[in-house]
């Protein structure tokens, strides 16, 4: 369909038109060109849309309170039942002012659909007020008495219970200490030299005579007055100097602490501020006898929307006390055709002069649903656990990969995967036929790949076996060449995983999509393949390397530990 004559924008036909925009997009999804899609029959009308635009003004108060004095700008009034007087004449005031600012509005902008009324059109906002009071929890003090010092600011010093002065610990209120002198003996002994005459040599000798003396340190009492308290058996207390009391910790000696509710300003202040909000709301009513097209037109978003496919409109607004509404008739040209593929039909409406398409009427799972019965058909005869596939799986999973729409939903497991689709399909393929697509081709794609892999790439799991042979050469080696050899060999066997992986999709890919190609490698790494045969390959790899080199050791032990070289004498 290359031809001039059938240029989407030529066309005088509005049902061929939108045949050829449906097939412009259905095309490039499905395997299937747009001769199998036959026109069988076609409608064109204009349908009125009634669109009901509302906007409903509301007044509240915003009320704030904080401490301190007023915040700038805040009219003050004396008292809160001044507030909530003056309060009350604003919320007369401007509900009052409202349907005549209202009723001016629509007078100048009533009947233009997109024009909607703001705040400023309706409401001129009065000035905030506020009164101040002392605050209850300090009665306007700023502060509150310390509980722990009862406002004292000191406390009872509580190393010496408030005696000012403890026990002398050197004496233990003795007052007296062990004389140094005398050793608490009370006596010393003196040695004085006496000059002795020998009778029997007619000589005079000196001799040492010991004589016991009272102690002149303690005068014989043993003691002496205690060198730390002087006597006094007391000490004063280094904790309060003296003083009986110490400074209050939790009021840091001020007796007071700060008001935290008027954060020590003794006022707390009230304020009211009257504010108007607009709330808008449209329902799209479509007069149309056409559940089909009513449903669609129905759920049009916007008057925004419904202008986009309007022809002309003409609209009529009434306003009351609080609410502005405006209905706004707008006729819109719809085109419906009924398409048929193969045995099976459905319908598409073109909206507005460009005739937007809404919804897709599940023609692309119509084109796809042959494709799908297929492949669940096939599916049965096969099974993963041992992996065992049927020609006619691989040519049902060939067929249903011929479709674009097909393998977005192969790149898209999952719940989350699904959500992404559907969103990208809106109405060209229903709900039930994504989550069947996607189970059928996922169980399918699975077979596929472990079947291929189980034929053949498997076995490069067995290259960790030739650590075996290594050991048995390298076992006189020392642990460091043993372990890069271990390495070595996991190395191999991993980048052997990795081939293997390529190896199946390229069989794959010869099987499956031997024309154009499905993007078989990215299928397999989203639906988790590739990381599932790396993780298992691993696994296999690192224990099998290990036993191979454990059991290399059981046939033929390593030498004995080696002989500690004897010491050079
Ligand atoms: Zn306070
Ligand atoms: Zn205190
Ligand atoms: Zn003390
Ligand atoms: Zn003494
Ligand atoms: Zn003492």
């Amino acid at each position: 369909m290359g031809s001039d004559d059938h240029d989407p924008k030529t066309l005088k036909d509005p049902s061929l038109r939108l045949l050829t925009r449906v097939a412009d997009f259905v095309e490039p999804l499905t395997r299937f060109d747009r001769g199998h899609l036959v026109l069988e029959a076609s409608q064109h009308r204009i349908i009125e849309v009634a669109a009901r635009h509302s906007f409903r003004v509301a007044l509240s108060f915003d009320r704030g309170a904080g401490s301190g004095v007023l915040p700038v700008g805040v009219v003050q009034v004396a008292t809160a039942q001044a507030m909530a007087a003056e309060s009350d004449a604003q919320l007369a005031a401007a509900r009052a002012g409202i349907p005549g600012r209202l009723a001016d509005w629509a007078g100048q902008y009533g009947e233009d659909p997109q024009r909607r009324p703001a705040v400023p059109d309706c409401f001129a906002p009065p000035p905030v007020i506020g009164h101040v009071e002392a605050c209850g929890s300090c009665n306007g003090r700023g502060k509150i008495d310390c509980r722990a010092c009862n406002a004292a600011g000191a406390v009872e010093c509580p190393a010496c219970s408030g005696r000012g002065s403890r026990p002398c610990p050197a004496c233990k209120e003795s007052g007296t200490e062990r004389c140094s002198r005398c050793h608490g003996q009370g006596y010393e002994i003196a040695h004085r030299q006496e000059t002795v005459w020998e009778a029997a040599t007619n000589t005079a000798r000196t001799q040492n005579v010991p004589e016991r003396r009272t102690c002149g340190g303690c005068g014989g009492s043993g003691s002496v007055a205690c060198t730390r308290c002087g006597g006094a058996r007391q000490e004063t207390c280094s904790r309060c100097a003296g003083q009986r009391k110490v400074t209050c910790e939790t009021c840091k000696g001020a007796g007071a602490l700060g008001c935290e509710a008027c954060a020590s300003t003794g006022k707390r202040h009230f304020t009211s501020q009257l504010v108007c909000a607009i709330t808008e709301t449209f329902e799209s009513a479509p007069r149309s006898a056409d559940a089909e097209v009513a449903g669609i037109l129905k759920t049009l978003p916007s008057i925004e929307d419904v202008l986009r496919y309007a022809e002309a409109h003409r609209a009529t607004a009434e306003t009351d006390a609080s609410t502005f509404r405006r209905e706004t008739v707008a006729p819109i040209p719809v085109t419906s055709i009924v398409v048929a593929v193969g045995p099976r039909r459905t319908r598409v409406h073109g909206f507005g002069p460009t005739q937007d398409i809404r919804d897709f009427a599940n023609i692309a799972g119509i084109l796809l649903s042959d494709d799908l019965d297929t492949l669940e058909a096939a599916l049965p005869a096969t099974r993963l656990t041992p992996p065992r596939t049927t020609p006619e799986m691989d040519n049902a999973l060939a067929s249903a990969l011929a479709s674009e729409a097909n393998v977005a939903i192969a790149e898209k497991p999952g719940a989350r995967g699904l959500a992404v689709v559907l969103q990208d399909f809106r109405g060209l393929l229903t709900e039930d036929h994504v989550r069947r697509t996607s189970a059928a081709i996922g169980k399918a794609v699975r077979r596929a790949y472990w079947s291929a892999m189980l034929r053949g790439p498997v076995a490069v799991l067995a290259i960790p076996l030739l650590q075996f042979p290594v050991e048995l050469v390298l076992h006189r080696l020392d642990p460091a060449a043993r372990l890069s050899a271990m390495l070595g060999v996991m190395l191999l066997a991993f980048g052997g995983a990795i081939a293997a992986h390529m190896l199946v999709v390229r069989m794959l890919e010869r099987r499956l999509a031997p024309g154009g190609t499905p993007r078989l490698w990215r299928i397999m790494s989203r639906q988790g393949h590739l990381r599932d045969w790396l993780l298992g390959a691993a696994a296999v790899i690192v224990a099998g390397t290990l036993a191979a080199a454990g059991l290399a050791n059981l046939i033929s032990p390593a030498s004995a530990a080696p002989v500690t070289a004897p010491l050079t004498p």
